[in-house]
């Protein structure tokens, strides 16, 4: 017979693997099943971020940033280096060891909590009654488990450009991007998404010629203006990374050691490119694939997510989808708390998630963060607003770091003074980002923050002052 369980989630991404543990504390009976296999072939659990996502860039946004710091900014502190060498395969197997670590302590997790895992595809198989059948094909035969609930937790895969074939040699995409042996001389990227910056600031900063291919006219359209030009600035000029805007990808050719890529400019003029190697980052799609979502008639969107609704319920009873395989921003950590939400309401507890003061992060030289509205979005809707911002170069705690670049802005409505969106470029941004997060969690207006004592010198006195400047009345600039 099938065992059964009160909830089983399919995927232990950031999404999943949060939702089961919390299932799991709140007494309900849980397993989670997962596909991914490691480069050694073994179970490997936490999906996209932990394998080749959030947790690896990081590793290695750092240890470029490091390598950047030697090179050329210890200079300016009185610190002279000579003969500073670059050990690529020592950088990626302390990136695989920091990856290693967090996936095997995501197994510690489940048993800890007593959620049991399976090691496997999952796929819907239909209905025993009020419970679900699910089928999970592994290395042996396939079994089948039911449940009263289901969590769909699929998460996302790279989408694809068509006609172009991602071999994670030469033409790569986020996989391969965090594992090159060594450092190509010339690297293209088309995308310049917050996954095309990352990778692009990595290997420029390592030694590669950066060169990225944009599609749309304007470069980080989601992010604030002001926000994207400076990064625009910081990015093109002291990192030196190539940008094209409105650059139109018209043919892929994969060499054995090279590929050329042929686009038209935003003139319309065409030209060609040769690389080493090329990473295509255009975005992610919901990964429903072989999920058999038609034998249950769990309800896919036309773009592929599964359809939900503010409580993540599927239009399938005692089915919820979360994390990237739905509507809202691609971030792990909106994937987590969905997860938390939907385990207490299957555990019978209210709980919600607010869509709208979930941060963004780019793990940049200049960060970049925001949270809420950004200027364009006020203006489009009407809602009158006014501004505050203070640049970093005001900051002494930044002058002491040598990271001088960008701002911090806040937007607060102009008659009742609720801060409406903050956006950040500079140092840290992404921890400075959580205090403008729990600030308009808490309903805060930019006053609140103007009147709450920031330590002095610290890069959260920018936040302070951009609060201040709302009503112009900021104090060091
Ligand atoms: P995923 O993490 O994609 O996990 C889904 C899991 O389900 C996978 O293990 C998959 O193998 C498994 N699965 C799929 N179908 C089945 C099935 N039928 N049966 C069994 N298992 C299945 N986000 C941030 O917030 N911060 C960052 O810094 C950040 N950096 C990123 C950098 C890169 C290069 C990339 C690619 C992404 C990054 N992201 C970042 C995005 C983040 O990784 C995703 O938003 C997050 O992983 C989504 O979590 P999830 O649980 O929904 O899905
Ligand atoms: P993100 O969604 O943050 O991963 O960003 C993906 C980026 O790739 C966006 O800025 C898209 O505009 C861009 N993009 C999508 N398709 C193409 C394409 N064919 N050529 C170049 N850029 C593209």
């Amino acid at each position: 017979m099938a065992k059964s369980y009160d909830v089983v989630v399919i995927g232990a991404g950031p999404g999943g693997y949060v939702a089961a543990i919390r299932a799991s504390q709140l007494g309900l009976s849980t397993v989670c099943i997962d596909a991914w296999s490691n480069a050694a072939g073994k179970p490997s659990l936490g999906g996209t971020c932990l394998n080749v996502g959030c947790i690896p860039s990081k590793a290695l946004l750092e240890s470029s940033e490091n390598y950047e710091r030697a090179l050329h900014k210890f200079a300016d502190h009185g610190i002279g280096i000579t003969g500073v060498t670059l050990d690529v395969a020592k950088m990626l197997a302390r990136k695989d060891k920091i990856v290693d670590t967090f996936t095997t302590g995501i197994a510690l997790l489940f048993k800890k909590n007593k959620v049991d895992s399976m090691h496997g595809f999952g796929r819907f198989a239909g209905k025993n009654g009020d419970r679900y059948v699910i089928e999970v094909t592994g290395s042996g035969a396939p079994e089948s488990i039911e449940a009263r609930h289901v969590i769909v937790a699929t998460g996302s895969l790279a989408r694809d450009l068509p006609g172009v074939t991602i071999d994670n040699k030469v033409v790569c995409d986020n996989m391969g991007a965090l594992s090159f042996g060594e450092v190509p001389k010339r690297l293209g990227v088309i995308g310049a998404g917050v996954i095309g910056v990352e990778m692009g600031s990595v290997w420029r900063r390592l030694g590669s010629e950066v060169t990225i291919l944009e599609a749309l006219p304007s470069f980080l359209a989601a992010a604030d203006e002001q926000v994207a030009k400076e990064a625009f600035r910081q990015f093109t000029g002291p990192l030196g990374i190539k940008i094209y805007t409105g650059a139109k990808v018209e043919s892929v050719e994969t060499k054995a050691n090279s590929v050329t890529v042929a686009y038209a400019n935003r003139e319309g003029n065409r030209h060609v490119a040769e690389f080493d190697r090329l990473v295509v980052a255009i975005g992610r799609v919901p990964n429903t694939r072989n999920l058999n979502a038609d034998v249950v008639g769990l309800k896919l969107d036309s773009r592929g997510y599964v359809e939900v609704d503010g409580q993540c319920r599927t239009n399938l009873p005692n089915v919820f989808a979360i994390g990237d395989v739905v509507r809202g921003p691609m971030l792990a950590h909106k994937s987590s708390e969905e997860g938390v939400a939907v385990a207490e309401t299957i555990a019978g507890q209210v709980s919600h998630i607010n869509l709208d003061t979930i941060p963004w992060v780019i793990y940049t030289s200049p960060e970049i963060a925001w949270v809420g509205r950004t200027e364009k979005e006020l203006k489009a809707q009407g809602i009158p607003y006014r501004a505050g911002q203070f640049p970093f170069i005001a900051s002494g705690r930044a002058r002491a770091l040598g990271e001088t670049a960008g701002f911090v802005k806040m937007l607060a409505h102009a008659e009742t003074d609720r801060i409406l969106g903050v956006h950040i470029i500079g140092p840290f941004a992404s921890e400075l980002i959580s205090e403008a997060v729990v600030a308009m969690e808490f309903g805060a207006s930019s006053e609140d923050i103007a009147r709450i004592v920031h330590a002095h010198p610290s890069l959260s006195e920018a936040m302070h002052e951009a609060a201040l400047g709302v009503d112009k009345r900021t104090l060091n600039i």
